[in-house]
């Protein structure tokens, strides 16, 4: 499966929580952090995707995170 898809199916099974790309990269084993970066602003403006500055719902961190609005 594509990175890409694989990032999409984990971001919407934790809707409406959002998360951050740190933990994006981690739960899916990504090598590089830019990685999930990359992957995220990809979606970001499409199919609900949202990213903004708010709590992350696996780290607790308050930074840049996405998620999907159903
Ligand atoms: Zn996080």
């Amino acid at each position: 499966m594509a990175v890409l898809d694989e990032v999409e199916k984990l971001i919407t099974r934790l809707a409406p929580d959002a998360i951050c790309d740190d933990c994006i990269t981690e739960k899916l084993n990504l090598s590089v952090r830019q990685h999930a970066n990359h992957k995220t602003r990809e979606l970001a403006g499409t199919h609900g995707f949202t990213r903004a500055k708010d709590e992350c719902s696996i780290c607790g961190s308050t930074k840049l995170v996405i998620r999907h609005k159903r």
